[in-house]
């Protein structure tokens, strides 16, 4: 690979505290491992073509490690410059590719992954992606991002700052942490409300560059007009399944550490046409029961509530393998506790709170943070391996 040693002294090495921003395909951000390129498909949703051209270039231009992201999105991981540009450009070849970075970013919209191709949630979420990335959609800051769910309300708990979901035979927009909405009558009213609701955001929502929905609703700023006080969802909604195992449309397979290797990508593939979903899990569109190596097909796998970074051998920065730590430790999690294993205190894998929290200091030694992250104090340290106590 040789990219580790071409990115040292970048932000390869200091880019873990920028916060603000995710990786795009034209934008990657350095991680430890290289470069790693996020690719923002169409409504999340793959082609057996598409998937299989990416999983190609996972393999020749980056490290062959893939991420599945909680924003429904696929990152090839361990690129060089090099990599980077010939990814790009196959990329573009398939229509996944944005006129420029600043479009690329404000492209976020997640997409029930429930939702049928072509139906009225389809519509809105492309409509919706389409406004932002024209040259006058409203400049929101990194990160911003709308959620368009179908009756069954999957992405209830998928962070968002702006939700649609349907009302009888229109739309109800919903900012995020708000407690008002916004109805429409039907997809292009409710496109055109979700993106006036981005420009009402901007107006006081944005301080040094960053801002969320949640954290201007907390300042309680007055409504715009036409906002009227939130309805609670229908109480006969019934959330399906986030997997693995069956969905409304297909099959949900999951993946340890939400890492899917170029092999498992094609094979697949060849099942077909995939959706990315917010919980780091694949589904394959009409399969069932697919047989995909290395798969997770349990909900209760406990690989499923582990996170780890890549670690080493592959990533020049980590002090010790932790996907092998992070499986030998998974059959004694308990029930309900998560874990995340990171090979340095940069914490790559995870931001968040873990039940348990390992930071490598060397090969053979990890501190541990109960219910915290990263940076949280440890409250044991120096540990063996051998004497985790979870
Ligand atoms: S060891 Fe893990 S946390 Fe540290 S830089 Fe590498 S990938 Fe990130």
């Amino acid at each position: 690979m040789g990219h580790a040693a071409q990115l040292a002294g970048d932000n390869a090495v200091t880019g873990f505290e920028i916060k603000g921003w995710c990786p795009g395909a034209l934008r990657p951000m350095a991680s430890g491992d290289g470069l790693v390129l996020r690719i923002r498909t169409r409504n999340g949703r793959l082609e057996p073509d598409q998937a299989r051209l990416i999983a190609g270039l996972a393999a020749r231009c980056g490290n062959g490690l893939m991420d599945l992201t909680s924003r429904a999105n696929l990152q090839l991981r361990g690129l060089d410059h090099a990599g980077h540009a010939e990814a790009v450009a196959a990329l573009a070849g398939i229509g996944l590719i944005d006129r420029d970075e600043a479009a690329e970013a404000r492209r976020n919209v997640i997409l029930s992954p429930f939702a049928p191709v072509g139906s009225a949630a389809w519509r809105l979420a492309e409509a919706i992606a389409a406004a932002m990335t024209a040259p006058d959609a409203p400049q929101v800051p990194g990160k911003f991002g709308f959620a368009v769910d179908t009756d069954t309300l999957a992405l209830a708990d998928t962070p968002s700052d702006i939700r649609l979901r349907p009302s009888g035979s229109g739309w109800r927009i919903v900012p995020d942490g708000g407690d008002w909405s916004l109805k429409a009558a039907d997809v292009a009213e409710a496109a055109n409300r979700a993106v006036d609701l981005a420009r009402w955001f901007m107006q006081d929502g944005v301080q040094d560059g960053r801002g969320r929905m949640r954290d201007l609703l907390r300042r309680n700023p007055a409504p715009p007009p036409g906002a009227k006080p939130l309805a609670p969802p229908p109480s006969s909604y019934s959330v399906p399944d986030t997997g693995p195992g069956p969905a409304p449309n297909g099959w949900l397979l999951g993946f340890a550490f939400g890492q899917i290797t170029p092999a498992q990508l094609t094979a697949a593939a060849a099942l077909g046409p995939l959706r990315l979903t917010p919980w780091r899990a694949l589904l394959i569109e009409g399969a069932r029961q697919p047989l995909i190596p290395g798969a997770i097909m349990d909900l209760d796998d406990p690989l499923l509530r582990i996170h780890a970074c890549t670690g080493a051998p592959r990533c020049p920065q980590a002090l010790a393998d932790v996907r092998g730590l992070a499986r030998a430790l998974a059959p004694r999690l308990r029930a309900g506790q998560s874990l995340h294993v990171s090979g340095c205190a940069k914490g790559c894998a995870y931001r968040g709170a873990a039940s348990v929290t390992l930071l490598a200091k060397a090969p053979d030694r990890f501190d541990l943070i109960r219910d915290g992250g990263p940076n949280d104090p440890a409250v044991q340290g120096n540990l063996s391996p051998h004497r985790i106590p979870l």
